[in-house]
């Protein structure tokens, strides 16, 4: 088996730690084997939820899964000054998309408030970076890959070659996001249709992305179902793997 896939689950937070640990811990049995977690940093809770949080990932690190940072806050709070299509992002993902458009300060700003937050949680800093609904904007890549090794985009995974250059180059992995979260109904039944041909066509290296919604949306059988499938096709890696 050559093809190779990512099985990512997105939007880990304080806010939802008891029940998305509960559903990456039962996504990881059926996968038999831990998977890729893309965490949200943004701590301001209540210390008694904080130390759940911050337990609950130390635990999921000890059990070999690995962690992904997932933007600052996941929802655009500050009146920023965003380019068009950053303002078209926004208003398709419900203000989602906070790193969108944003121009090379208020990006650098941000990305060092989710750094923050991570590391006020007392834990090492991930390898990878992911910006919520995959949306950046014109810098974040490069700001990304000065402090963390990989970085991605809705179609690809980029790896940076050189640890210490002031602009970092970059591998690009061809890997497109294949998740359910934000569609409309009428086509979930299509997209997991298209998430298994592309599991099963030879190209890139897919990631098999699940968010907390889908357990309503499209069930945790089909999303069993497709974790089984993925398996059967390709063999699950972790960034680091690559
Ligand atoms: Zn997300």
């Amino acid at each position: 088996m050559g093809s190779k896939f990512f099985l990512c689950y997105h939007d880990l937070s304080v806010h939802n730690a008891k029940q998305a640990v509960s559903q990456i811990r039962r996504i990881a049995d059926v996968a038999k084997s831990p998977i890729t977690v893309a965490v949200i940093p943004d701590g301001m809770q209540k210390e008694s939820e904080l130390d759940f949080f911050r337990m609950e990932l130390e635990n999921l690190l000890t059990d070999g899964f690995e962690l992904l940072l997932h933007g600052t806050r996941h929802l655009a709070i500050e009146n920023s000054d965003r380019t068009f299509l950053g303002k078209t992002a926004l208003s398709l993902t419900g203000d989602e998309a906070e790193f969108a458009g944003l121009d090379e300060c208020d990006s650098f700003r941000l990305l060092e408030q989710g750094i923050a937050l991570w590391e006020s949680l007392g834990l090492k800093l991930p390898q990878g970076f992911v910006p919520p609904a995959w949306y950046g904007n014109a810098f974040l890549k490069n700001q990304v890959l000065h402090k963390f090794r990989y970085y991605e985009d809705r179609f690809a995974v980029y790896k940076r070659k050189d640890a210490n250059s002031e602009n970092p180059s970059a591998q690009k992995i061809l890997s497109p996001a294949l998740s359910f979260a934000g569609l409309p109904k009428f086509s979930l039944n299509v997209a997991q249709t298209s998430a298994c041909l592309a599991l099963q066509s030879p190209v890139g290296t897919p990631r098999l992305v699940f968010h907390p919604v889908d357990f309503d949306a499209i069930g945790e059988s089909r999303i069993f179902n497709l974790t089984r499938f993925a398996l059967s096709k390709r063999e699950k890696i972790f960034y680091k793997d690559i």
